[in-house]
């Protein structure tokens, strides 16, 4: 009988390896049979994500319930570290779905989001409010001082039992039951809100047919409307949207006043049109059930909730912190709108200056005072070469090497595929896509489909990661030429990138701190206009000259104009966001009521709007900066002073900060106490002081 069992398994065994092996017709429910392993896009069909979730639901299940059902007592291995390897399948597909989604979605996988979401959220909360599950974890936890544990796997351990007590597994039956009508409903509003903000960003344009109404426009800002123009069949005509590098050159150049008010007012209501695609109850419900969800796992608010994780660690730091930032920018954005009022003034211009106002009369002023505007830069911004030039860097500092490969499959023609490889040894995959397109979503972002780790059995697995941003586009005669802050955010997000290529842990699923995941990216800003870099990259996109010592000069001195400006509108947005996530009681929000209010707490003036409203701020409402908008000023603390670590010693490119750099920040990811890891790097805590210097608001 017993030999009969154990053949049965045998057999059942060997059954179950065969149907892993066979070829499945659903590509992602195969290995990906691609160089590196990266996601077989050519395949890949949207009808594939529904039934390719429901098997890796029900495999991530059967995962589950075998640790429920271990009869042995639950220590580290068969508990923990079983658990943080379950749901591979899972995590696979969310991570193409996911980056398909975002940067190049359409009709179909936007309803298999919709219909996703919910199942997705009953998914999760099946798994964080099983109480057999959550006692195991617990007692692991309870015993975690006689365990021998490294300390990633401390860490590790720490996390998993606090990630469980957040979801709300220490709960009452009733709670939980609420809990997940909560979780349920949010993740569909959270989709509702990013599918509304594209409807809207892509459902205005500015259309223009009379040469007259271009007047102010630089040549390569007009070329690029009139291929807008062309590729949605309006040949002759201008077309600006509501896409940053379409919006912002003619917000900056454009002398018809009514047309810059058109374009900007259409920019600043999106979500807020009470159309089908308004944002307004949507954001009010989703803050309502924040906080009573916050309230319900024990926190006064969301941010006491979101904020317990990061670095910040209570609301009432980050209030403090970015009052002392507000407190030093608002005079000097008040004395930018005086200059700017007063150039009103002096050219017989009968009006009081509005937001729409900003970006051309700062233009003016700029150009008056340095004799620089954007369009002296971009020739020299080739995209290419400031790519060049980030890879320069990166080489510098860490000795990565990036080839270009042709052999292997993207998800749209725009993306660039670079191996990354350091001593000839690989290191990992980078995609670059660069372009927009109604297809993808605003702002610039990094992700990855397969984050670097060590598989179950230690075999290191190598990132796959994507760089997604919204830059200017070529047009029908010249190549991609950007300006000096799209050539930033090439870095910024390549810091990103870096991060996860330059990841070494072992244990997948460990998330970084919002409040410190700026640190690694933000910190490669401070290298794009580097003398030393731009010579390196910076050569005139016909001619192949440097950028002249004296537009880097130029460059450098104006680097702290419109500071004020640029502070508070960021400021404003962080501190909106605080504003929503800080309430206390779930309350029926007036959206626009409440957003005004909050701004003229603070005393934002009327020329500066927030840098995202409500209504279209996707990083706290779609995006995981709820309560962290604020991580962006709060890292630059921590960048402006890691910089100077190589400043101090008076090469930019010293091997050995880069060395410690990689050891103490970019290697650990997510897998250490940020304030811990920032100290072992740097050998003490950063003041504020290198931040307000570094924006000129000493
Ligand atoms: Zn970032």
């Amino acid at each position: 009988m017993k030999k009969l069992t154990l053949l049965m398994i045998i057999a059942s065994v060997i059954f179950a390896s065969c149907m892993q092996n066979e070829k499945n017709d659903n590509p992602l429910l195969n290995d990906f049979d691609t160089p590196f392993g990266v996601p077989p896009f050519d395949l890949i069909k949207a009808s594939h994500f529904k039934p390719a979730y429901l098997k890796a639901f029900d495999e991530q299940k059967a995962e589950i319930n075998a640790i429920i059902n271990n009869p042995e007592e639950p220590d580290f291995n068969n508990t923990i570290k079983i658990l943080a390897y379950s749901g591979e399948l899972l995590n696979k597909i969310g991570r193409v779905f996911g980056s398909l989604n975002s940067a190049n979605t359409n009709d179909s996988l936007q309803t298999i989001n919709r219909e996703m979401a919910p199942i997705s959220s009953r998914h999760r909360d099946d798994i964080n409010l099983n109480d057999t599950l959550f006692q195991r974890v617990k007692s692991v936890y309870d015993n975690r001082d006689e365990l021998k544990l490294n300390d990633e796997e401390k860490k590790l351990l720490e996390d998993t039992y606090k990630d469980f007590v957040r979801s709300g597994a220490a709960l009452s039956p009733e709670s939980k039951e609420k809990l997940r009508k909560i979780n349920e409903e949010l993740s569909m509003l959270q989709v509702k809100f990013g599918q509304n903000l594209l409807a809207e960003t892509n459902g205005f344009k500015l259309i223009l047919d009379k040469k007259e109404e271009l007047s102010g426009l630089p040549d390569g800002v007009i070329e690029q409307a009139a291929s807008m123009a062309k590729s949605l069949n309006m040949e002759g005509k201008w077309v600006f949207t509501l896409q940053v590098p379409s919006m912002t050159p003619f917000l900056q150049y454009s002398d018809n006043r009514d047309l810059r008010e058109k374009l900007f007012t259409g920019y600043f209501m999106k979500g807020d049109n009470d159309n089908e695609y308004d944002n307004k109850s949507v954001i009010a419900r989703i803050t309502k059930l924040r906080v009573e969800r916050s309230k319900l796992l024990g926190y006064k608010s969301f941010a006491d909730f979101a904020l317990e994780r990061n670095m910040a660690k209570t609301p009432e730091k980050v209030f403090e912190f970015l009052g002392q930032v507000w407190t030093a920018a608002l005079p000097v954005a008040n004395a930018e709108a005086a200059a700017q009022q007063e150039l009103i003034n002096r050219e017989g211009g009968k009006f009081k200056l509005e937001p729409w106002d900003w970006w051309y009369y700062s233009e003016k002023i700029k150009k008056a005072k340095y004799d620089l505007d954007d369009e002296i830069t971009r020739p020299y911004f080739k995209i290419d070469n400031v790519m060049e030039g980030m890879f320069y860097v990166a080489n510098r500092l860490y000795g990565l090497t990036f080839t270009k490969r042709t052999d292997i499959p993207k998800y749209h023609p725009d993306v660039n595929t670079f191996e990354v490889t350091r001593n000839g040894k690989h290191v990992g995959i980078l995609m670059i896509d660069n372009y927009p397109r109604p297809s993808k979503r605003g702002g610039a972002w990094c992700g990855t489909f397969r984050s670097q780790k060590r598989d179950i059995d230690g075999k290191m697995i190598y990132p796959v990661v994507t760089m997604v941003t919204n830059s200017t586009m070529p047009s029908t005669d010249k190549p991609s030429l950007l300006t000096a802050l799209e050539a930033e955010t090439l870095f910024h997000e390549f810091g990103h990138a870096l991060n996860n290529l330059l990841s070494n842990i072992t244990y997948p699923g460990s998330s970084i701190p919002r409040d410190f995941v700026e640190l690694p990216s933000q910190i490669m800003e401070h290298w794009v206009l580097e003398p030393e870099v731009l010579k390196v990259y910076a050569k005139h996109y016909q001619t192949g000259e440097v950028i002249p010592l004296e537009i880097v000069d130029k460059l450098d001195k104006a680097s702290k104009f419109n500071m004020g400006f640029t502070t508070i509108e960021y400021l404003a947005a962080s501190l909106l966001d605080m504003e929503y996530h800080a309430l206390t009681e779930p309350v029926d929000l007036d959206i626009r009521d409440f957003e005004n209010k909050s701004m003229a707490k603070y005393g934002l003036i009327n020329e500066i709007k927030p840098r995202y409203r409500s209504t279209y701020f996707n990083h706290i409402w779609g995006g995981g900066y709820s309560a962290g908008y604020y991580s962006y000023i709060w890292c630059e603390v921590l960048d402006s002073d890691a910089f100077q670590a190589f400043r101090e010693t008076g090469d930019i490119f010293n091997s050995e900060v880069a060395a410690r750099f990689e050891k103490e920040i970019l290697s650990k990811g997510g897998s250490g106490d940020p304030l811990a890891m920032y100290i072992a790097f740097r050998g003490k805590a950063p003041g504020i002081e290198a931040l307000l210097e570094n924006r000129g608001l000493k």
